[in-house]
């Protein structure tokens, strides 16, 4: 018999591998929409969905709908807004609360004075969950921060999280971690180690989640962080996917000669 999570005679475990997206598959830009999206990274992340066996999803701020017009036609597995939205790697879809939704839109309604006010703030308003980039006029940092604090006092089950140059509002019930952990009990994740890579605060939690499940978490960037290895760009997270994928394609089908 060979060891949970190791193909009968290879020396790797079979892995699952969950990314963020922004900062971490593609560069940070100046606003959510002018990110540069390379001609041929749907290709390359619909390769690595296959190599994994479909053990391959994105845990990202942003909405399902969003990482779909990016990668159009590929749909992967996503987990969206923070994990408050989830499309399985079955395709299914994992709904949010309408209460949410609606808590959602009132906290866009009581921060949009702010950001009218000034122009270069944008409020991207997701399904679920609210995020105030200021990413264009980093001294109202503070402004930003007292607005959705008030915001906030009206709906508790609401949490204020910091990113890079951006506040997010979004359902405490919901984290990468949580994320993770709830496509490692479906197939074809479960019984696999996880990796997580990520570059943000919000990051953390799924480092922590993939550490607690046997994998390692890979911070990218400088920082503090519960991650147990660090990258350095984005460019170099391409290059460990594509490694990982080789040596997960090299190690299937099943050399038949090696003992079991
Ligand atoms: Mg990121």
């Amino acid at each position: 018999m060979s060891e949970p999570g190791l193909l009968p005679g290879s020396v790797s475990p079979l892995l699952a591998i969950f990314t963020d997206f922004d900062g971490t598959l593609v560069e940070i830009a100046e606003t959510p929409d002018s990110i540069d999206v390379p001609t041929d990274l749907a290709e390359q992340l619909d390769r690595i969905l296959h190599e994994f066996d479909h053990a391959f999803a994105l845990i990202t701020g942003r909405e399902i709908a969003d990482i779909d017009r990016f990668l159009s036609p590929l749909q992967l597995p996503v987990a969206g807004a923070h994990g408050s939205q989830r499309r399985r790697a079955d395709g299914t879809l994992e709904q949010l609360d309408e209460g949410l939704i609606a808590a959602a839109q009132a906290i866009v309604q009581a921060i949009e004075p702010l950001a009218t006010a000034h122009p270069d703030l944008l409020i991207e308003p997701k399904e679920g969950a609210v995020a105030l980039h200021f990413r264009q006029a980093p001294e109202l940092e503070r402004a930003c921060h007292i607005a959705m604090e008030e915001a906030l006092f009206d709906h508790p089950d609401f949490t204020l999280v910091p990113g890079k140059m951006v506040l997010e509002a979004r359902p405490s019930a919901f984290d990468k971690g949580g994320a993770l952990r709830a496509f490692m009990q479906e197939e074809p994740f479960a019984g696999r180690v996880p990796i997580f890579i990520g570059d943000d605060r919000t990051d953390e939690d799924a480092f922590r989640a993939a550490q607690e499940l046997g994998g390692v978490g890979i911070k990218l960037g400088p920082g503090s962080t519960a991650a147990r290895m660090r990258i350095a760009d984005v460019s170099s997270v391409h290059a460990l996917l594509r490694g990982l994928g080789e040596i997960a394609t090299r190690e299937r089908p099943l050399p038949e000669t090696l003992p079991h």
